[in-house]
């Protein structure tokens, strides 16, 4: 009887012992993972989508406004009128003093246009 109650508890031990080594495993591998696969973004890309419409209708030819800010800030696009939505004094004049007021890393200005 007494060897039945050892046996459960030892059983038990080893169960939780293993499920704790696992867990162990996993969270280290996560922490790897998140800490050389996290991709960073430009924050100026947050900061110019705030400025534009938000109205996500695709006029632009992108599927939302953060793509458009995306391709602004990437210099695949130069003209801020592309967004439709947009007007000079609330949309394109604050995106175009923003992005003059912060260079790309390099110190090189993005060239925007109405
Ligand atoms: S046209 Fe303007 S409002 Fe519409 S998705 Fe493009 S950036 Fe956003």
């Amino acid at each position: 009887m007494i060897n039945n109650v050892m046996l459960i508890d030892l059983t038990f031990l080893w169960s939780f012992l293993i499920l704790l080594v696992i867990g162990a495993i996993l969270g280290i591998l996560i922490f790897l993972a998140v800490k050389f696969f996290t991709v960073k973004e430009d924050p100026r890309i947050d900061e110019v989508e705030k400025m534009l419409p938000n109205a996500n209708c695709g006029a632009c030819g992108y599927p939302g406004c953060r793509g458009f800010a995306e391709a602004l800030i990437k210099g695949k696009e130069n003209k801020v009128s592309k967004c439709r939505v947009g007007k000079d004094a609330t949309t394109y004049d604050p995106i175009i003093a923003y992005l003059n007021a912060h260079p790309n890393e390099d110190g090189t200005k993005i060239n925007l246009t109405k």
